[in-house]
């Protein structure tokens, strides 16, 4: 029994003593050793007695900084013991007094110091825990990258000879309804293509691994391509299309195949929203050192409480849950994309009313 609990005192001494910085001891012990010389040497040789006491204190108070409570009372009580030893046997009041004061001291600043070392175990294990969460995040989100990589490669394998068959069958038919049947395939299979795509880029762009290739461009005759190029579908929705362009525009410094695709996909929701016979307006509008692209739709609008909802990735809102059977991917992404470039995408829209979905690019 006596033995166990001897055994558990020298075991956690050896962890103290382990915790215990060996340079702090190795200079603790100088210190030490320079004040039982101070006190035998000017007390008892030269008979000097008083003010190099007040030196004491500083081992004292480094003790206590350094290993609080228990280090400022050790060094503080056997402080105390050189100074009394070094007065035997004539110990008068006051150095009784400064004896004990070494001990009250090392204790009480002692007790500021286990604090301190207390508060900084906890900043350490703070930033510990926060160091190996952020790795576990990053290794979880480099392993999302990797599914997504995985899935995009699996999904693409067997739709590439779905759609390099069906523009096979687009060239070589003439009779209908074949081609009509080729052409949906197509369709179906370039739309699936475009999905995928957009959560692998997704995926980079959550992870910052999105790279864009930015050159400087004339606006104008993109948004008139890309005008043109959502017309037809306009049209088969009996819906009309307005270019509403500020010209001259001034030139923007742009991913252009991004910037494309970012409008396409706000034009292709407003073409998604808007009942027949409702209007589409894809505006340009400068606004001091930034030029705005803006798509207006007189769709179904979105409730106040979704709209910035929407932009969160997978979020559905209500309207696009009875229109359209999507993922949530399209503006998450045209968002990142945009503050990719330095801009900033937003949306203004009334139920019953209407949207304007807009963007800014910095000029
Ligand atoms: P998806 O990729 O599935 O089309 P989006 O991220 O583009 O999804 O859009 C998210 C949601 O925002 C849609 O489900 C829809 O509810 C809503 N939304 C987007 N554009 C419009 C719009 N022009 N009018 C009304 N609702 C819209």
């Amino acid at each position: 029994m006596r033995h166990s609990k001897e055994a558990r005192m020298a075991k956690r001494l050896s962890h103290y003593l382990d915790r215990v910085n060996r340079v702090h001891l190795l200079i603790m012990t100088i210190l030490l050793l320079v004040c039982i010389g101070l006190e035998y040497y000017l007390n008892l040789a030269l008979g000097i007695t008083g003010a190099y006491a007040h030196l004491f204190y500083v081992p004292l108070f480094i003790a206590a900084f350094w290993w609080g409570f228990w280090g400022g009372l050790s060094v503080g009580i056997f402080l105390a013991l050189i100074h009394l030893t070094s007065y035997l046997p004539d110990i008068s009041q006051l150095v009784l007094a400064e004896s004990l004061a070494f001990a009250l001291v090392g204790s009480a600043t002692g007790v500021i110091g286990s604090e301190r070392i207390r508060a900084e175990r906890k900043l350490r294990q703070a930033y510990d825990e926060e160091v190996k969460l952020r790795r576990d995040l990053q290794a979880e989100m480099e392993r999302r990258v990797e599914f997504t990589r995985a899935l995009v490669h699996e999904l693409k394998t067997p739709l590439t000879p779905v759609l390099a068959s069906s523009e096979l069958l687009i060239e070589e038919l003439r009779r209908e309804p074949f081609l009509s049947l080729a052409r949906n395939i197509n369709r179906g299979a370039l739309s699936l293509n475009e999905k995928i795509d957009e959560l692998l880029d997704l995926a980079r762009g959550e992870i910052g691994m999105l790279r864009l290739k930015l050159k400087q461009i004339d606006p104008s005759p993109l948004l008139r391509s890309i005008a043109d190029e959502i017309s037809s579908l306009v049209a088969s929705q009996g819906q009309s299309l307005i270019l509403d362009l500020s010209e001259p525009l001034p030139s923007v410094t742009v991913d252009e195949n991004r910037l494309r695709q970012v409008i396409l996909n706000l034009l292709n929701n407003a073409c998604k929203f808007t009942p027949e016979g409702g209007t589409i307006v894809l505006r340009t509008k400068r606004r001091g050192t930034r030029l705005a692209i803006e798509v207006e739709d007189t769709g179904p609008g979105i409730p106040l409480e979704e709209q910035q909802l929407i932009f969160e990735p997978y979020y559905r809102a209500r309207s696009g849950q009875i229109y359209s059977g999507g993922l949530g991917l399209g503006l998450p992404l045209c968002k990142t994309l945009v503050e990719l470039h330095g801009g900033q995408m937003w949306v203004k829209s009334q139920e019953n009313k209407g949207s304007v979905f807009g963007l800014s690019l910095p000029l």
